[in-house]
């Protein structure tokens, strides 16, 4: 593919995109999500402008008012002037989506506004899920100047450990009347949030659910477990950030209610996490997973290659009962590393 069909090189590209113009940003992002070769040159050049951007993680069942609530976020930032950008990954779906999630109604509103950059994105069938390619594609919108960058997942399966990983401060939002505490321990989702939120609090239920979720959070956290804070044990009335405590918030979010809460929330979560050096290790994680992501690529890319006769040779062998499976594995490890 010719890097997207476009005339531009990938240096114009990069800096268009450091200007922040939109055009080249999805450009880029194609390159990320079509695996380019031109990427290592990419990541090179906007390598310094990187490290800014907070990134925050929105999880949780599909129909809670993850799209909602994203928007109604943007619209709060934006109103501070910052620079949102919202990556949507759909962890089910192959299909990426070059557009500009044009079928997703609620970010309409912000369709114009050259402040906000708004991609949709899959994971599947990239190595490593999720972590395989959302970490470049923050590289670039971080480059483009965005303060904020919303990374909204679906909570299905892996997807929601796996955008954890990804951000500095992670969102779980949930909805009255969905068999929440039971749903949320299953999922493991009390392990990852760092501010959780009942949205639809105009609904029926959502005492009952902000009830039994800090009940749940409270016995986790009493079981060593927690949202991302340290281990040592709680210090009421002292002033020094040593652990954090997920708040647990309700928001109506089509209408706004308690939005100013969670931007608030967010706020002092990233004030917590610069305080703490939390936030140096959760990016020197993320890093750690995007090099390991990006070497079982090229390591893939070697075992199906053409050289010593590749993974097919040795599969028949082993098949075959000439060769025992772990000779045949050390065969290959040597032929990808020499
Ligand atoms: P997502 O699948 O998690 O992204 O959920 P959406 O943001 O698409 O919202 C699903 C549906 O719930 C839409 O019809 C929204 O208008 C509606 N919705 C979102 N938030 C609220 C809320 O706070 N209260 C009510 N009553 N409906 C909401």
């Amino acid at each position: 593919m010719s890097e997207g069909g476009q005339d531009a090189t990938v240096g114009d590209l990069v800096v268009a995109t450091r200007q922040g113009a939109p055009r080249a940003v999805a450009r880029l992002i194609s390159l990320v999500e079509n695996g380019a070769p031109s990427l290592r040159e990419v990541m090179a050049a906007l390598a310094p402008d990187t490290g800014r951007a907070r990134v925050v993680g929105l999880t949780g069942p599909p129909g809670v008012g993850k799209s909602t609530t994203t928007s109604a976020l943007v619209r709060a930032y934006r109103a501070r002037g910052e620079r949102v950008g919202v990556l949507a990954v759909d962890p089910s779906s192959p299909f990426s989506g070059g557009a500009l999630l044009g079928d997703r109604v609620r970010m309409n509103e912000h369709a114009l506004d050259d402040g906000v950059y708004i991609r949709s994105m899959a994971s599947r069938g990239h190595l490593g899920g999720l972590s395989g390619t959302t970490p470049q594609a923050l590289r670039v919108l971080d480059a483009a100047g965005c303060d904020v960058v919303i990374v909204e997942t679906v909570g299905v399966g892996q997807s929601e450990v796996e955008v954890a990983g990804l951000a500095d401060t992670t969102v779980v939002l949930l909805a009255p009347g969905m068999g929440d505490g039971i749903q949320a321990a299953k999922a493991g989702i009390l392990e990852i949030g760092d501010v959780y939120v009942v949205n639809k609090a105009d609904r029926d239920g959502a005492d009952s659910a902000v009830r039994d979720l800090k009940y749940m959070l409270r016995l986790g956290s009493a079981a060593g477990g927690g949202g991302g804070g340290t281990d040592s044990a709680d210090a009421p009335g002292v002033a020094v950030a040593v652990a954090w405590s997920p708040p647990v918030l309700r928001t109506i979010a089509p209408e706004g209610t308690g939005i100013g809460e969670l931007v608030q929330a967010l706020d002092d979560h990233a004030r917590w996490l610069a305080s703490s050096g939390e936030d140096v290790r959760r990016r020197e994680r993320r890093a750690a997973e995007e090099i390991e992501a990006i070497a079982l690529t090229v390591l893939r890319g070697r075992m199906v290659g053409v050289q010593a006769g590749g993974v097919d040779v040795l599969a028949r062998a082993v098949a075959a009962g000439e060769l025992d499976p772990f000779s045949a594995a050390d065969r290959l490890v040597a032929g990808l590393t020499g």
